[in-house]
C-alpha cells in the first residue's frame, strides 16, 4: 500500500533569497512521485518569520497529525519546517508519537536511522546558525547606519529634522522647546504646568499639535544627550505578541555616544531622570490629599504605614474628637494608639515657627546646617564609593552572563537574559542615583546667615496661606509611636535653591508625654547627635500658627 503524505511549505517575508511556495510544492510533488508517496493534503504558511511558532497552518498540521491519517510530512528543505534545533526536535518527537515522520527533499535522509537523525540535527543546526547570522548582518547594517548618525526609519524626535542623507540635524526652534521641557521638569514643575506654558507660547509637538501633559517619552530620550540607541524594542515572543512595557537587555541594545547632535546637557538630563524615578516611586506610594495638616507626613513607628486624620467619638460625653490614627488598623490591626490631632499639630507648628522659621534662631541654624552639610559630604563620599564598587561588580556579573549566553540551550537563554535584565536594572538605577548625588554635591550652596534669613522670610510669607506646603517643604516625615514623636526635618530649602535630590535631614524628638498632655516645652540642640531635644524643666507656651 502506498504511504500517505502531506506537504508543508513556507515562505517568509524577509528579503533573503528563497524558493517560492510554487517552487517548493513542485519539488515536493516530484519527490513524492519518485518515493511512491500519495499526497493527501498540503499546509502552507506565507509571510511569517520562521523564528516564531505562530505559523497557523503549521499548528493546524500538528493537530491533524494526531488523527494518524497520513504517515509523512514532506518539506522542501528542513529550515522550512523549523529554524531552531530545539523546536524541530520537539515537534519531531511529538510527530513520532503519532507515527508521523518528516521528510526533506533537499536533505534526503531517513530519520529512522542514526545517520539520518544525525544529519537531521546538523542540518537544522545550520539553519539556526543561518538565522542568527542573518540577524547579525541586519544588525550590522543598522549599526552602520547608526554610526553615521542616520535614521533607521520613522519620524525624527522633537528637536531634530532629517537632512538629505537622512542624518539627524538640529531644528533650532524645536530644540528650544526640548530645552524648556527639560528645564522645567528639572526644576520640579508638573507635566500639566509645562504643557500649559508650551501651549501658551504656541509651541507644538513634532506632529504639529498642542502638547498634552505627557512628556515621559521625550524626557527619556537619550538622543538629546547625543546618544544613538538602536534595537531597544523587544522581539516578539513565541506567541507572536510584543510586550511593550518590557525592553531588551542592555547588551542587546546598540548605544553609540556622540552619534547625534546634543540638545540637553548631562547634568540636566540626569537630574530629570532622578526626578522621574522619584515621581514613579511617589506614584506607587501616594501621599494622601487631606484637609488635615500632617496627613501624608506621618509614619507609624509600629507598622510603617501612614496614619490619617479621623474623627472619633469617645469619653463620657461622646464628644467628637479629631485624631491621627494608623489606617493599618483596618486591615491587619496595628495597635498604635490614636494621637490627639490638636496636640500633635500644635507641637509641630510651634517647633517650626519658634525654631526653624525664626530670625533669632538663624545663627544656631547656620551652625547646624554647616554640620549637616559636612556630614552629608563625608557620608556621600562613602556612599558613592560603595555605589561605584557595586556598579563594577554588577558589570562583571553581567559580562559573565552575557558570555554564557551563546553556550546554553535556547530554553535557558530567556532565563539568563531575564537575570541579566534584573542586574542591569539595578545597575542603571544605581548609576542614575550616583550621577544625581554627584550633581547634587556640586550644586549645594553653602549656607550663610543672609541666605537663611531669606529662606525664613520667604517661608513665613507663605505660611499663613499655605501652611501644608510650607510644612511639606521643611519636614521630611514625622514618625509617631508609643515612645514619642520623631520628626525628620529637611534642610534642603536652606542649602540649595532646589532641594530635589538629596534629603539632608536633622532630627527633632518629642517625648510622648509632651504630645499627650504637657504643653510647655523648649528645645535644645544636641550637636553630637544632630537632634533637637526638649530642654528639661523648660516652660514655653505652645503657640498655634
Ligand atoms: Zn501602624
Amino acid at each position: 500500500m502506498r504511504k500517505k503524505a502531506v506537504c508543508y511549505a513556507r515562505f517568509s517575508s524577509s528579503k533573503q533569497r528563497e524558493e517560492s511556495i510554487v517552487h517548493q510544492l513542485e519539488k515536493i510533488t516530484e519527490y513524492c512521485k519518485t518515493h511512491n508517496l500519495t499526497i493527501v493534503g498540503q499546509y502552507i504558511d506565507e509571510a511569517q518569520s520562521g523564528t516564531t511558532d505562530r505559523r497557523t497552518n503549521f499548528q493546524k498540521m500538528m493537530v491533524d497529525a494526531e488523527a494518524r491519517e497520513w504517515d509523512y510530512i514532506v518539506v522542501y528543505k528542513m529550515d522550512r519546517f523549523s529554524r531552531s534545533v530545539s523546536d524541530a526536535l520537539h515537534y519531531q518527537k511529538l510527530l513520532k508519537s503519532h507515527g508521523v515522520d518528516i521528510l526533506s527533499v533537499i536533505e534526503d535522509f531517513d530519520s529512522e536511522t542514526p545517520e539520518g537523525g544525525f544529519f537531521n540535527l546538523i542540518t537544522m543546526g545550520m539553519s539556526q546558525l543561518y538565522v542568527q547570522n542573518l540577524r547579525r548582518s541586519v544588525m550590522a547594517g543598522l549599526l552602520q547606519n547608526a554610526k553615521r548618525g542616520m535614521a533607521t526609519g520613522g519620524i525624527p524626535p522633537l528637536g531634530y529634522d532629517f537632512d538629505v542623507n537622512m542624518k539627524l540635524i538640529i531644528n533650532e526652534y524645536e530644540a528650544e522647546t526640548v530645552r524648556i521641557i527639560f528645564d522645567m521638569i528639572s526644576r520640579g514643575h508638573s507635566y500639566r504646568k509645562l504643557a500649559h506654558r508650551l501651549n501658551e507660547e504656541c509651541r507644538h509637538t513634532k506632529e504639529g499639535g498642542p502638547f498634552k501633559a505627557n512628556f515621559h517619552d521625550i524626557l527619556k530620550n537619550r538622543k538629546y544627550i547625543g546618544e544613538y540607541v538602536y534595537n531597544r524594542s523587544i522581539p516578539k515572543r513565541s506567541d507572536g505578541k510584543r510586550n511593550t512595557h518590557d525592553s531588551k537587555a542592555e547588551f542587546e541594545i546598540v548605544r553609540l555616544p556622540n552619534a547625534v547632535p546634543r540638545i540637553v546637557d548631562d547634568i540636566t538630563f540626569y537630574k530629570v531622570q532622578e526626578i522621574l524615578r522619584q515621581r514613579e516611586h511617589n506614584h506607587r506610594h501616594p501621599r494622601l490629599k487631606s484637609k488635615y495638616l500632617l496627613t501624608g507626613l506621618l509614619q507609624c513607628e509600629v507598622c510603617g504605614h501612614s496614619p490619617i486624620g479621623n474623627v472619633t467619638a469617645g469619653g463620657r460625653n461622646k464628644t467628637p474628637r479629631l485624631v491621627y490614627v494608623c489606617k493599618n488598623k483596618i486591615n491587619t490591626p496595628c495597635h498604635q494608639k490614636d494621637f490627639n490631632m490638636a496636640n500633635l499639630d500644635g507641637v509641630v507648628k510651634t517647633f517650626i515657627k519658634k525654631y526653624l522659621l525664626a530670625k533669632n534662631k538663624a545663627p544656631e541654624l547656620l551652625i547646624i546646617l554647616k554640620k549637616v552639610l559636612e556630614d552629608f559630604r563625608s557620608h556621600s563620599a562613602i556612599k558613592m564609593a560603595q555605589m561605584s564598587n557595586r556598579i563594577e561588580e554588577l558589570d562583571k556579573d553581567i559580562n559573565v552572563l552575557v558570555s554564557q549566553i551563546s553556550d546554553v540551550k535556547r530554553s535557558m537563554e530567556r532565563i539568563i537574559i531575564d537575570e541579566i535584565k534584573g542586574l542591569e536594572k539595578e545597575r542603571n538605577n544605581l548609576f542614575i542615583q550616583y550621577r544625581a548625588l554627584e550633581i547634587d554635591l556640586s550644586n549645594l550652596v553653602k549656607p550663610t546667615l543672609k541666605s537663611i534669613y531669606e529662606t525664613i522670610k520667604q517661608a513665613n510669607d507663605t505660611l499663613d496661606n499655605e501652611p501644608k506646603n510650607v510644612l511639606r517643604n521643611f519636614i521630611d516625615r514625622i514618625i509617631i509611636g508609643n515612645s514619642g514623636v520623631h520628626m525628620i526635618l529637611n534642610s534642603g530649602p536652606f542649602l540649595s535653591t532646589e532641594p530635589l535630590v538629596s534629603k539632608l535631614g536633622f532630627d527633632v524628638s518629642f517625648p510622648h508625654e509632651m504630645v499627650r498632655k504637657v504643653k510647655y516645652v523648649e528645645w535644645e540642640y544636641d550637636y553630637e547627635k544632630i537632634v533637637y531635644k526638649p530642654k528639661k524643666d523648660s516652660k514655653v507656651k505652645l503657640e498655634s500658627l
